[in-house]
């Protein structure tokens, strides 16, 4: 079927309007009409050309939520009229050590992603500033009926990004973590470690969002432009989750990691990190980094929102705003994230 869909047509150019084709319903698929699209930053970076070539025409969007039209013969777990979400990955192996695991973001095969990716039957995928898509049913999340679709739409990325690690590192009563910038990943991470139980700091660039960051659930706002940020909080944090999307001083926030802390870094800026070992090395401290989640532990944080109340703070814009949206996430004048409501794709 032929849909009508945003794209960008080569590196660095804006998006525009045009059509593509989706697959036809597999006994295994799903048909989604799409009702909301978050803008991700991975969105710019994959149009700006960040991470290196890429299959234009690009059709962006990895956190999709929408509802059932159409079901394949073989796929039980969604029926028609469901709501749904689809983030990052659309596709895997499903029989390497880390897909049965539950990792299967990590597929030793590569995971398909949702956009520009490469998909098992040779096509190239095509995300979801689009009107509808056709996704394996294994890799479709249902989405609890308590949770405003728009406001869900970026827990396919921006949640599940924060929440796997604050998970995998333990987050939670007794547990100093700080988040690193407080865009559209950074907020939700607020959300999530406070909603876990652990006491929340934010680290952002200035000032300005001090309001928002302690309504969202941080206890302590520091401005990381002020030095004396870096040695009143030195030594602090069991954990801090960096979602900046430009390179950072990695000495200066593993200084504020105490003995065994970590620092993880789920924003992914195209230019390389470099740090001082010493860094690490006096404080038995870690730098790690993670990527989304798997596709249970993704329903687990959509059920953990649901059960907590929690969905992104979104402004919801009509498809004609992508471009104008992209500049302003790039100027890090994003509250907290741009949602597109599909139905103006018309
Ligand atoms: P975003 O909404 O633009 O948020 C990034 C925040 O970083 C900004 O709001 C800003 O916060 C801060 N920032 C931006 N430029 C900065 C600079 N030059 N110096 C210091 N701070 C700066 O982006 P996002 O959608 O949350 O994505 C963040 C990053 O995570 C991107 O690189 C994206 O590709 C990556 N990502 C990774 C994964 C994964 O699986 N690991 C998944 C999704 C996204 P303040 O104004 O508060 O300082
Ligand atoms: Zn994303």
């Amino acid at each position: 079927m032929r849909v009508t869909a945003y794209a960008a047509p080569a590196a660095g150019q804006p998006l525009a309007l045009t059509t593509i084709e989706r697959r036809d319903v597999g006994p295994n698929d799903v048909l989604i009409e799409i009702q909301y699209a978050g803008i991700c930053h991975s969105d710019i970076h994959t149009v700006n050309g960040d991470w290196g070539p890429q299959p234009f025409p690009v059709v962006p969007g990895h956190e999709i939520v929408g509802v059932v039209a159409e079901v394949g013969s073989a796929a039980t777990k969604h029926r028609v009229g469901d709501r749904v979400g689809v983030g990052c990955m659309v596709n895997s192996c499903g029989e390497c050590a880390n897909c049965r695991n539950g990792d299967e973001q990590y597929c030793l095969q590569g995971m398909v992603g949702t956009y520009a990716g490469t998909d098992r039957d040779g096509s190239t995928t095509q995300g979801g500033y689009s009107t509808h898509v056709v996704v394996d049913a294994d890799y479709v999340l249902s989405v609890p009926a308590g949770l405003d679709p728009a406001a869900a739409a970026p827990l396919l990325c921006a949640g599940i990004t924060t929440y796997s690690p604050l998970r995998h590192w333990g987050a939670g009563p007794g547990k100093q973590v700080a988040v690193v910038g407080l865009g559209g990943l950074g907020h939700m991470g607020v959300k999530l470690a406070h909603a876990m139980g652990a006491e929340v700091t934010v680290l952002s660039q200035s000032l300005k969002k001090q309001e928002d960051g302690l309504r969202l659930g941080a206890t302590h706002y520091s401005a990381t432009s002020d030095p004396d940020t870096f040695t009143q909080l030195a030594g602090r944090f069991d954990l801090i989750v960096n979602t900046v999307s430009a390179p950072i001083d990695v000495d200066a926030y593993l200084s504020l990691l105490a003995v065994g802390g970590t620092l993880v870094n789920v924003g992914a800026p195209a230019e390389p990190l470099s740090l001082n070992v010493m860094s690490l090395i006096g404080g038995r401290r870690s730098y790690a980094g993670s990527m989304i989640g798997g596709i249970a532990q993704t329903q687990e944080m959509l059920d953990f929102c649901a059960e907590h109340g929690i969905g992104a703070e979104v402004e919801v814009i009509s498809a004609d705003r992508i471009n104008d949206a992209y500049a302003r996430v790039l100027a890090s004048d994003v509250r907290y994230r741009f949602v597109i409501d599909t139905a103006t794709l018309g």
